[in-house]
């Protein structure tokens, strides 16, 4: 289904990640903050049994704070640290140091007890592709460390970056594949701008965005496309209404799409609307953050938690 995901790609995936894994002792998995399942495998549960787990929620400065705090509220329950924050900045990565010294207490103090002392712990990123890895590995581990060469026991060609004198961090994130069996999860990466957006029409990202928004972000549209209500065109189906074999949202969505496109002047040639170029516009500005904090998914209180 997927153009970037062949299942000989998913297979090097995963055959790297359970090789690597072995070495590590702690798992720091970023997810993206805007749809922190969708963005990540929970394969990642399996590969990392026995490991410390940090999730830390990327992007928090394009989602929802509120939502943010739910889903560190949901992965907690899980079991895993948590942290929140902008891997381009690098004035979150205190809290994320904290993070990975938390999650790090339990194996030292094993170590401790077993008489073993001064063994780094050793981490590892992994997410899936876009969820900010290499970003964050460039801010984080920066300038500010030493990269280690290869040291006996451990796999030959190997980079560790030296974070301090506790943790080493491998220098070649883990790549984990997006669920993409999940048509909605598919919807979702690709309105996020994690997967290239050939597999569906930008038309059908937008409609779906706009049902999303307005249930769940009322006004949020009106206020940024200057548009009222009464005064919506027909949408791209030709309907503006309640009409027709479609359904009422359906139909609401199409409309502000077609709004969308005469606030912004998206016409064709011959004067018609361009619902694909409106499209593409609400995309990008939902992409950008210009559409505000938005997350797309919560949890859901009576299933998940
Ligand atoms: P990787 O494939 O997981 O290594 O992802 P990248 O590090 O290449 O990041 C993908 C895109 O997301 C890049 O354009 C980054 O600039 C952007 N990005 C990464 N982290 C953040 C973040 O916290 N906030 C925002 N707004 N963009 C980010």
């Amino acid at each position: 289904m997927n153009y970037q995901w062949y299942p000989g790609h998913m297979t090097k995936a995963r055959r790297m990640m359970q090789e690597d894994i072995k070495l590590i002792d702690l798992v720091i998995e970023l997810v993206d903050a805007r749809v922190p399942l969708s963005s990540r495998n929970p394969d990642i549960d399996e590969l990392g049994k026995g490991k410390a787990r940090l999730v830390l929620l990327n992007k928090a400065d394009l989602a929802d704070s509120r939502a943010t705090a739910r889903w560190e509220d949901y992965f907690r329950k899980r079991g895993c640290f948590t942290a929140v924050l902008d891997a381009r900045s690098r004035a979150g990565m205190k809290a994320v140091s904290s993070a990975i010294a938390s999650a790090c207490q339990e194996k030292k103090e094993r170590d401790r007890r077993r008489g073993i002392i001064n063994r780094p712990v050793r981490a590892m990123i992994a997410g899936i592709p876009n969820v900010g890895k290499s970003t964050f590995i460039n801010t984080f581990a920066g300038k500010a460390c030493t990269k280690t060469g290869n040291r006996p026991g451990v796999t030959k060609g190997k980079q560790w970056i030296r974070l301090n004198r506790e943790v080493e961090m491998l220098d070649t994130p883990g790549i984990l594949w997006p669920k993409f069996e999940d048509q909605m999860v598919g919807l979702k990466l690709a309105v996020t701008g994690a997967i290239r957006d050939e597999i569906l029409q930008p038309e059908e990202l937008a409609l779906w965005l706009i049902r999303y928004l307005t249930a769940e972000y009322p006004g949020i549209l009106a206020g940024r496309y200057q548009m009222k209500a009464d005064t919506l065109p027909e949408g791209p189906d030709g309907h503006g209404g309640e009409t027709g074999g479609i359904s009422g949202e359906a139909a609401e969505a199409a409309a502000v799409l077609a709004g969308i496109a005469k606030v912004r002047g998206c016409v064709r040639k011959g004067g018609e609307p361009d619902y694909e170029k409106a499209a593409q516009l609400l995309i990008e500005d939902f992409r950008s953050g210009r559409l505000g904090e938005i997350t797309l998914e919560l949890p859901d209180p009576e299933k998940q938690i």
